[in-house]
């Protein structure tokens, strides 16, 4: 395969909101393996807005040590856009369109979006992100609700985009070529999913962390947290993170046979007070430094992962 055909792939982009990149390396993700390894990387952006802007414009987080690759192969970038600035690097898909999305609309892909983070609810007229796909699912709490704790401190299953997995395989298996992406918010605030489901203490530990989250305030005062604490709404992501990992699992499979380009990673961190703040939208490490996973799908004889079948191919 050379690294022209790269361009002609399907495509499934996922980010996976928040989820710092210390979690994800103690995650059991054997799904999210099958693409190649883990890379440390950093984002562009702090926050989902101007990390998904740099992101559809082919920018994706850059690893911060390793080497990109797909398949084995090194790979400097995947994607890079004509308004880029002029560089040396070698790159697989250029692209003149205003965004990833236009670019392979016109070449005749399906595009489709989803997500659940506010910033991509569609009904919203001020939200710039949905509207730069044909067709966009939105999955979530409304931009506009009220932020009270009784509707930020909920369990979350339904919900959730990857909770739609058949829905939205489906709708790419009725095209030749498809371009998804799919924003996660199960990694975001409030962490819970099927496999982190609320409990009376961490229903009240997220009420103290929404605060932390709104004041930008150090950890002084009634909504201090304490190392357990943090340790606790650590592993609510981790869960999180897990539960993603097994949806996109199932996604994998579906979507194998059209041996799609898929690249994962977060569009941010999240500092848990280390530098005296909580939440995201603010440069720190924890929040610049974010995972990132990529490679292609749909391998034939690949080494078994977890009881199924590796979806990684080698290029
Ligand atoms: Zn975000």
């Amino acid at each position: 395969m050379t690294d022209t055909d790269l361009a002609d792939h399907s495509v499934v982009l996922v980010t996976l909101d928040s989820c710092r990149y210390d979690v994800a390396a103690s995650a059991h993700t054997p799904n999210l393996e099958t693409l190649g390894p883990l890379l440390r990387a950093e984002s562009p952006g702090t926050y989902t807005l101007p990390a998904h802007a740099a992101l559809f414009n082919g920018y994706l987080p850059r690893p911060v040590t390793e080497t990109l690759t797909i398949g084995g192969r090194s790979v400097d970038a995947i994607w890079r856009s004509a308004a880029a600035r002029s560089s040396n690097r070698q790159v697989d898909i250029p692209f003149n369109g205003p965004a990833l999305m236009a670019h392979y609309e016109g070449q005749g892909y399906r595009v489709v979006g989803a997500g659940g983070v506010t910033f991509f609810d569609s009904a919203d007229p001020a939200n710039s992100l949905p509207g730069l796909f044909p067709e966009f699912h939105y999955f979530g709490r409304l931009s506009r609700a009220p932020a009270t704790p009784e509707a930020r401190v909920v369990d979350r299953d339904e919900d959730l985009p990857l909770a739609h997995i058949r829905m939205l395989a489906d709708l790419c298996l009725e095209a030749d070529r498809f371009f998804l992406f799919v924003n996660c918010p199960s990694t975001h605030i409030p962490y819970t999913t099927p496999f982190s489901p609320l409990t009376e203490q961490t229903s009240e530990l997220l009420r103290r962390l929404y605060r932390l989250h709104d004041s930008q305030q150090d950890t002084s005062g009634d909504d201090a947290l304490t190392p357990e604490d943090i340790e606790v709404l650590l592993g609510m992501q981790r869960r999180a993170l897990e539960w993603a990992d097994v949806r996109l699992g199932d996604l994998f499979s579906r979507l194998g046979t059209r041996h799609p380009l898929v690249v994962v990673c977060a569009d941010h961190g999240e500092e848990f007070g280390e530098g005296g703040r909580f939440g995201h939208g603010h440069p720190h490490p924890t929040v610049s430094t974010v995972p990132l996973w990529c490679g292609v799908l749909g391998g034939v004889g690949c080494p078994e992962v977890s009881g199924q079948r590796s979806n990684t191919m080698i290029l």
